[in-house]
């Protein structure tokens, strides 16, 4: 019995967002393994298992739905967003490269979904117009001091940033240090978007500056584990309209030497 294993992205949330192979794979799969939430957006069907697990338990949960798929299963470990982008499918190449040599005999797929940045950036205009890059804020797999050299070295080299994983429970003061330290490479207006829990019904997106961004209680924006935050360049702009929402966006091209 030849099991298979897909890495499935969900999208950020709506149904809407699920590509039809995503849809096609969860259809096909006898068992499926994820965190929780995203397991829940995944419609029930008969005789589908399901393997809910917290979010701190990726290694494990990769290393089960592996066992499970050698065992002849097809399996489908979901992510929300792209399973690439800080999520399942490298902890699942983890797995492989340092597990049995059965488990590279498996038929592995990736099916990509949309990340969290390109619903956000599609909710306001095109801040990822020009060149971006994406960091995470978590330093659970990471030390602090590498984020701080990264968020320096992408702000200086003129990036557009794309921070997911702004804070946690566990993880409280990061974000104000991170633009804090932004704060010294880029001036107080650049635009900042925050893009909280996108493609669900709580969606909420707003822009402010770099200035006023970890403006908390009495200021506008609150960010939790469901925020995705987009800080611009120099060159990114906001396009103010009467009654709608603003448009941000950073420009195709760029005259100034940022480095
Ligand atoms: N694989 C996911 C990212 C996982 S990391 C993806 O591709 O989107 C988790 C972080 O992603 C969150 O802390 C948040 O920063 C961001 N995120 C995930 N879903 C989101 C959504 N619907 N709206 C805004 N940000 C989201």
């Amino acid at each position: 019995m030849s099991g298979r294993l897909a890495v499935i992205g969900l999208g950020p949330g709506d149904p809407r967002y699920l590509t039809a192979e995503a849809a096609g794979a969860l259809v096909e799969a006898d068992a499926l393994y994820g965190y929780g939430p995203y397991l829940d957006r995944v419609p029930i069907r008969a005789h589908q298992e399901r393997h809910p697990s917290d979010n701190r338990e990726e290694a494990a949960r990769a290393g089960e739905a592996l066992r499970h798929a050698a065992a002849g299963g097809r399996v489908a470990v979901v992510s929300g967003g792209d399973p690439g982008v800080f999520a399942m499918a490298a902890a699942i190449c983890e797995q492989i490269e340092t597990g049995p040599d059965a488990w590279r005999a498996l038929d592995v797929v990736v099916i990509p979904g949309i990340t969290a940045m390109l619903a956000v950036a599609a909710q306001i205009g095109a801040p990822l117009g020009h060149d971006f890059c994406a960091l995470s804020l978590s330093d659970n797999l990471k030390p602090w001091p590498l984020i701080e050299r990264r968020l320096d070295a992408a702000a200086r080299a003129g990036f557009v940033i794309a921070l997911y994983n702004p804070v946690s429970r566990a993880r409280p003061w990061q974000f104000g240090n991170a633009i804090e330290r932004l704060r010294r490479e880029l001036p107080p207006a650049t635009p900042v978007v925050f893009g909280r829990a996108v493609g669900r019904p709580d969606e909420r997106v707003e822009v402010t500056t770099l200035g006023a961004a970890d403006a908390t209680p009495a200021g506008t924006v609150a960010v939790d584990m469901a925020t995705l935050v987009i800080v611009g360049t120099r060159e990114t702009r906001t396009i103010v309209r009467p009654g709608l929402p603003p448009l941000v966006y950073t420009p195709r091209t760029t005259a100034e030497a940022s480095i």
